[in-house]
């Protein structure tokens, strides 16, 4: 007999209707002869009720009355749920978080789950019981405290699921929800959106920015870390939706449940060479006709890298592996002449190359909406006395190009500061077994601003003093760049380094950040809030080249330029003004064909 867990989101039990619809679901999969447990959302949008409500009485209501508050939600949905279970004559009964044991940190409205008990579902659960549980809340639990009953943060149903899926060793965990699964896009956007029949955790944790209303980053985490089947579909049809494809399962302990390492690998690859083109026009078509270059010539980026720069130039680097350096080389070598000329900046385009090159990256689910990683990452290379030369980030990882001969000190640092083992990089050169699309999905973030610090001297320990300021200041910081191009100020060597917040916290963020910049010797700073973060997200990309050239290339034909690269193992995101941002969408999207043919109806 298989055990199932399932979840059903707050519109899925948004009336009397819909629960006796839910329950006749759940029915059906205890008459297929499984055990199931259900979690459950609060009804519609209680919680948004519930948060107004407590707003009317204070502009900063204590964050333990919020928890107080919000878990009343789910527990008016499972009783009805339960009683809607007897009435229709399954044996049911509902359960708190706290009933069941699901115990969490004591922080209140982003509490993480520490352990779940399971031996009372499971009992009921063998009484031939439904057991209904209560989605996004627990209970703490220490010694030298009382016990007090937490929240995991507003979507935390999908996480309370997942999570009991893997403490009671489910068969698989089904999160319902009100569209058919994962699209390719936001379908508000872009109508053509698709259906994804089956992701990996990784891809779907790139995806976040699209992924995150339809599926909690956290839940995500965790069965990629205890290898649950997961499934996204719809309450109201009977189509199997998305898979989510987890690593096999891992016997695991229970205990610390959510309190894994933020970063759970340190990866290195020796083997790397970097090509930088610097100031180079920064118009549209430029980055296409590069990549496009060295996409016919069959070689394979890696990291990509382009920041902003004062007056109209740019500088594109890349990595490539050090046996395709001469080739990239090359092509890099014979397209400046041609850019050279093109406008006044322009005229001193030029080619600068390094073939002693490690990139090292820190990769893990626990860095997304935790500021600091990044930062602690950046300081321990400073301690260990090594110098950043370029830094891009993604939403699950931070990679920093370093002098090849730093390598070791800088793995052993990390490995210590993070306590994990490291390994190296997937051989890039190693075709993947099956056939993958390049491209899964593609997002478009148009919440972000973007924030330039000119000339920061190109020393250790930099980058590390700036974020951690704003991760002390709780700013949660999400692309970052720091480019190849380095500037001589008087004597001093600088570099930009660029990122990216939440556009409500840019202000803030300036502040931080100018409070030291004099002092270290920095230049100017500069917000631009006008910007959107259009990516592209595949496993398949590993190995394929040409991808970073077919982005660039769509987005040149719309003559849309590009302000930014940043990039990881199986993400680009490009930098667009805010009002390209759409547009940008779309012809990405259109260029790898993600479009379907069979029409997705989603609700309003
Ligand atoms: N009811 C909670 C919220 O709206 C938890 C959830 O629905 O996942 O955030
Ligand atoms: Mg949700």
């Amino acid at each position: 007999m298989a055990l199932v867990v399932q979840k059903f989101g707050g519109t899925s039990v948004g009336s009397v209707e819909r629960i006796q619809a839910v329950a006749q679901r759940v029915m059906q999969t205890v008459a297929a002869g499984n055990q199931v447990a259900v979690v459950v959302s609060a009804m519609g949008k209680t919680t948004d009720g519930l948060v107004k409500l407590a707003n009317q009485i204070s502009e900063t209501p204590s964050r333990r009355e919020m928890d107080m508050l919000l878990s009343t939600g789910e527990q008016v949905s499972i009783a009805l749920l339960s009683m809607a279970l007897q009435a229709a004559g399954q044996d049911a009964l509902s359960l708190t978080g706290a009933q069941v044991g699901i115990v969490t940190e004591a922080d209140h409205t982003r509490a993480r789950i520490l352990n779940i008990r399971t031996e009372r579902i499971q009992r009921h659960l063998n009484d031939g019981k439904v057991v209904v549980v209560a989605g996004f809340q627990g209970i703490s639990q220490r010694i030298d405290i009382d016990f007090e009953i937490t929240t995991l943060g507003r979507g935390g149903s999908d996480t309370s699921a997942v999570a009991l899926a893997a403490a009671l060793g489910a068969d698989k965990c089904e999160i319902y929800t009100d569209v058919p699964g994962i699209l390719t896009t936001d379908p508000r956007l872009v109508p053509e959106a698709h259906l994804i029949k089956a992701i990996t955790c990784d891809e779907m944790l790139e995806l976040a920015s699209l992924g995150a209303k339809v599926l909690h980053p956290r839940a995500v985490e965790i069965a990629r870390n205890y290898g649950i089947p997961l499934v996204v579909r719809s309450s109201w049809v009977a189509d199997p939706g998305t898979h989510v494809v987890a690593p096999s399962r891992q016997p695991k302990s229970l205990e610390g449940l959510e309190l894994v390492h933020p970063v759970d690998a340190i990866e290195f690859d020796l083997d790397q060479a970097k090509v930088a083109l610097l100031r180079i026009p920064d118009r549209p078509g430029i980055a296409a006709r590069l990549f496009g270059e060295l996409a016919d010539q069959d070689l394979n980026v890696d990291l990509v890298i382009q920041s902003i720069h004062e007056g109209n130039t740019n500088d594109i680097a890349f990595t490539v592996l050090e046996a395709n350096f001469a080739k990239a080389e090359a092509v890099a070598a014979a397209i400046a002449p041609v850019l050279r000329g093109d406008t006044a900046d322009s005229s001193q385009a030029e080619v600068f190359v390094d073939r002693q090159v490690a990139k090292i990256s820190i990769a893990g689910a626990g860095m997304i909406g935790r500021p600091g990683v990044a930062a602690q990452m950046f300081s321990t290379l400073a301690e260990a006395a090594v110098n950043i030369q370029m830094i891009s980030t993604s939403e699950v990882k931070v990679s920093c190009t370093i002098d090849s001969s730093d390598c070791d000190r800088a793995i052993s640092a990390l490995c210590n500061a993070f306590q994990v083992t490291c390994s190296p990089l997937r051989d890039a050169s190693q075709k993947s077994l099956s056939p993958v699309p390049e491209v899964r999905g593609a997002a478009l973030d148009q919440k972000q601003a973007q924030i330039a610090i000119r000339h920061v001297p190109d020393r250790p320990g930099m980058a590390a003093r700036i974020f951690a300021l704003l991760a002390k200041a709780g700013i949660s910081v999400d692309m970052i760049i720091q480019s190849q191009r380095c500037r001589m100020i008087g004597t001093v060597a600088t570099r930009d380094i660029a990122f990216t917040v939440a556009q409500a916290e840019a202000a803030q963020a300036k502040a931080t950040v100018a409070g030291i910049a004099d002092e270290m010797g920095c230049g100017d700073i500069v917000v631009n809030d006008a910007i959107a973060k259009v990516s592209v997200v595949g496993i398949g990309m590993i190995n394929t080249p040409g991808v970073a050239a077919r982005m660039f290339e769509a987005l040149a034909q719309q003559r849309i330029n590009i302000q930014m690269i940043a990039t990881s193992e199986i993400k680009i995101s490009c930098l667009v003004a805010e009002d390209d941002g759409v547009r940008a969408l779309k012809a990405v999207h259109d260029a790898f064909k993600l479009y379907g043919t069979e029409k997705v109806v989603v609700p309003a």
